[in-house]
């Protein structure tokens, strides 16, 4: 009799530990397709749970202690699990970002366990923004060539061509500044990239040279003082057509802003240097470049803060050959060709650096 007292208590001291009777996580799986990853949580017996999602973690809180069969091991997905001291709350530490995480539950039936699966994206697929802006237009017709081609029909030919191409990717959106023979302010041009939220802005141009022999594609991104007296002299002619002058920055800036607005220019003058090497590695194969192919030039259309910019001078339309070539079709699709080559590694490159 004493016995079985005992068996009965120890029955219900069984029944009134969480310790004893704890959920067993046997396993984590893991798999993915292109878009969405997946982590399975096989678990011995149907668990009810509540959950929170972090930027980087996912805590799974138990209504009951848990315990886990097979530790972790190394993986793509996780940097490590951990169960608190009170065994019912689970931290899945996830290596990366995580985005519209999605956790929900199966019920064991007739499955060997019950099971709590988490989906998420790998990334938010958004298409890059790409705006390209072909040089002067309308009443500038930008620099005359020795064959009296004018600038700015070449910098919208272009201008469409690449646009075509670029769309073509499929991971891009394009943008034109301008779809005809129209004048915009340079103004007008930066704000429609502002306004498009553009991720790079290209600007064409075709450049002339007293030197009739100078020749060659060169590159431009911005800087306060142009590098050279060539490049203040280019943006000087460039900037011409604005008759509002320099795109103003408030002058009220109280020093942090100042020193905030100092440092975006930095890392975006950064990225515009990155641009522009990828364009040269790509024209180097089978174009002809200036020497120092990068150039500093005070350009106001240049100067849109947080947007990465580069002009393109595709060439001199004073030079014969240049001149020749800047109005031929395959010329046009060469250099197209390779600036959306560019802009594909550009983007490679940012995202394999950002975390
Ligand atoms: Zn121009």
């Amino acid at each position: 009799m004493k016995v079985s007292i005992k068996f009965v208590l120890y029955i219900i001291f069984l029944l009134s530990s969480n310790e004893l009777i704890s959920s067993e996580i046997v396993n984590f799986r893991f798999g993915s397709n292109s878009d969405i990853k997946r982590i399975v949580l096989d678990i011995n017996e149907d668990v009810t749970f509540s959950n929170k999602k972090f930027k980087k973690k996912i805590e799974i809180r138990f209504d009951k202690n848990v315990s886990i069969k097979n530790a972790l091991k190394n993986n793509e997905y996780l940097n490590s699990i951990e169960l608190d001291e009170s065994k019912t709350t689970l931290t899945l530490n996830f290596k990366n970002v995580i985005h519209n995480p999605n956790i929900y539950f199966l019920k064991k039936k007739n499955n060997k366990y019950s099971r709590i699966v988490i989906d998420y994206l790998r990334k938010i697929e958004k298409k890059k923004v790409i705006v390209i802006d072909p040089g002067h237009g309308g009443k500038d017709s930008g620099a005359v060539g020795v064959r009296k081609q004018l600038e700015k029909h070449i910098t919208l030919a272009v201008g469409r061509l690449l646009k075509k191409k670029i769309e073509s990717n499929g991971k891009f959106d394009v943008i034109l500044t301008r779809n005809r023979d129209i004048f915009l302010k340079l103004r007008e041009r930066t704000k429609i990239a502002k306004q498009s939220n553009a991720d790079i802005f290209i600007s064409l141009h075709a450049d002339y040279n007293r030197n009739k022999r100078t020749r060659g594609i060169s590159l431009y991104t911005l800087s306060e003082k142009a590098s050279d007296k060539e490049a203040a002299a280019l943006a000087r002619r460039e900037n011409k057509s604005d008759f509002l002058g320099n795109v103003d920055l408030s002058d009220e800036t109280s020093e942090v802003t100042n020193i905030l607005i100092d440092l975006t220019k930095r890392e975006t003058l950064n990225q515009s240097s990155h641009l522009v090497n990828f364009l040269i590695k790509e024209f180097k194969n089978d174009m002809n470049l200036l020497q120092r192919t990068h150039r500093f030039a005070g350009f106001a259309v240049l100067k849109s803060l947080d947007i990465p910019s580069v002009l393109i001078e595709m060439g001199y339309l004073s030079n014969k050959h240049d001149s020749k070539l800047l109005t031929d079709k395959s010329y046009h699709n060469k250099i197209s060709d390779d600036i959306l080559n560019a802009i594909v590694k550009y983007f490679n490159w940012i995202e394999k650096n950002s975390i």
